[in-house]
């Protein structure tokens, strides 16, 4: 290893990883990417950490959606005008698509669209129509393994490399020091470590001083239910979102990160496992599942977002040994679900490493009576939903790192550092991640001439 590069870049995620390929079209010459990971091929979905680290970060096992709507997956509509969000758009899409995303694009507008629209709207809630292409899990690693091909030689990627410090001189960003204690010296340094990464950037942000805001933390859980109950929905828009208002509360409620005939599966950040889901694109299972999320944003006196989520997430994890499954029957009748109840259950879990426990024990209040409010107004759109036989499982948490104040470019106050994808709390999906990444690879080749 050289211990001096033009770029560094801290992640091998899309954000990062479509840098790397903007830069190298510039022809910049000496470029190295930083991953706490394993290489793509070394990768096994279900070891701890590796579902969120690695070339591909969170990318390589997800659902792979693309979304191809400029408001859904991040905030880069703050960043950029609408003309140019949708080209970059374009770009990031003609880019997957030259590594060999599908063609097909699903909840295109249509009659039906505009049909389950305002059917929402008598049901108090918000349809976002959003048009999507689904890679489908099998489809992602081939895809990451392409575009790895596509840099060899070109980038310099340094895997089991995690980054411990930013280097900064005179509020001018030098270089990286790695966990070994290694010293990268670099005139520009990009930063895309994901949620995953959410507590490295706090502590980073906070010691050098760049200027951030607290985000929401988003804490729900993972609904299950027989793929037919919302077919209705998936065969309109394959990713139905929804935003509701509780009731109670007058929380934002949403929908997210529907998979039709997919599986739920855990997902770990360093000692606390939660739930997320993906589904593949020919193998199918019988259900269908998506999560509800109840946003919360924190001011004064506290301000740790991060923390709270990991709170409620140890709590479902110190009494379920993991993840818990709940039949909604049960936790309606206030009863915890057993091993016993859970397989009477005409839903069958696609995650049987679930512990059946109660919910009520772990969500707040406030959450729970959300969560539960929501379905209700889902079950007048899609009737089944609120049936006792519709699966649980908690707790669902999206830490978002404090969002870091930047401008349209992406470079933090710190010059020649710049913050993109996930971690910077600004996109929140593959499509505007890898935008992001575009935006800040842009300007330093701007900058280089
Ligand atoms: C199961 C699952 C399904 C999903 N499905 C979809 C979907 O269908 N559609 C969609 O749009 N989005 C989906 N997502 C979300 C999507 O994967 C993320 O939004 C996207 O990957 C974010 O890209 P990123 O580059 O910002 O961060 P990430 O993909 O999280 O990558 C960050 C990388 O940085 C590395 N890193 C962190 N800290 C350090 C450090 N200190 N030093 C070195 N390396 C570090 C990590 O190891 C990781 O590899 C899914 C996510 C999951 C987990």
């Amino acid at each position: 290893m050289t211990n001096r590069y033009q770029v560094v870049i801290v992640g091998a995620g899309p954000s990062a990883i479509f840098a790397a390929l903007t830069l190298m079209k510039g022809n910049v010459e000496s470029v190295a990417i930083f991953e706490r990971g394993k290489d793509i091929h070394e990768r096994k979905r279900g070891r701890g950490m590796e579902l969120l680290c690695g070339w591909g970060g969170a990318g390589a096992f997800s659902d792979g959606k693309l979304t191809l709507s400029p408001k859904v997956g991040g905030f880069l509509s703050e960043f950029v005008s609408p003309t140019q969000l949708m080209e970059l758009l374009k770009k990031t899409d003609d880019i997957y698509l030259s590594f060999g995303a599908p063609k097909e694009v699903f909840g295109q507008s249509s009659e039906k669209t505009e049909a389950l629209y305002q059917e929402a709207k008598l049901a108090n809630l918000e349809f976002v129509p959003m048009e999507i292409r689904h890679l489908g899990t099998e489809n992602c690693v081939p895809l990451l393994m392409r575009i790895r091909e596509a840099l060899e030689g070109k980038v310099h990627i340094f895997f089991e490399s995690p980054v411990e410090e930013i280097l900064v001189k005179n509020r001018k960003v030098c270089g990286l020091q790695l966990y070994d204690g290694n010293q990268v010296e670099a005139d520009f340094v990009i930063c895309g470590p994901g949620r995953v990464g959410a507590e490295w950037v706090r502590n980073r942000v906070q010691r050098l001083g760049i200027a951030s805001v607290p985000s929401p933390v988003d804490i729900g859980v993972r609904v299950e239910a027989p793929a037919s109950v919302l077919q209705k929905l998936t065969d309109v828009a394959y990713e139905a979102k929804f935003i509701y208002y509780s009731k109670t509360f007058d929380d934002k409620v949403r929908t997210f990160c529907m998979n039709p005939f997919g599986e739920v599966v855990t997902e770990t950040i360093d000692d606390i496992v939660t739930v997320n889901g993906h589904s593949y694109s020919t193998k199918r299972t019988e259900n269908t599942h998506f999560s509800i999320l109840v946003s919360s944003t924190f001011t004064e006196p506290f301000r740790d977002p991060i923390g709270y989520g990991k709170y409620i997430a140890r709590l479902a994890n110190l009494l379920g040994q993991g993840v818990i499954i709940q039949r909604l029957g049960d936790l309606i009748d206030g009863r915890r679900s057993t091993t016993d109840r859970i397989n009477r259950c005409i839903t069958q879990p696609t995650l049987p490493s679930a512990t059946p426990g109660d919910l009520s024990f772990v969500l707040p209040y406030r959450h729970l009576k959300s969560i539960i409010e929501m379905l209700e107004a889902l079950d007048r759109i899609t009737p089944g939903i609120y049936s006792r036989h519709t699966l649980l499982y908690g707790v669902e948490v999206k830490f978002y790192t404090n969002r870091i104040k930047l401008p349209p470019v992406l470079e933090t106050d710190i010059q020649n550092l710049f913050f993109i994808g996930d971690g910077a709390g600004i996109t929140r999906g593959l499509m505007q991640a890898s935008m992001s990444g575009m935006i800040a690879a842009n300007e330093i080749l701007k900058r280089m001439g």
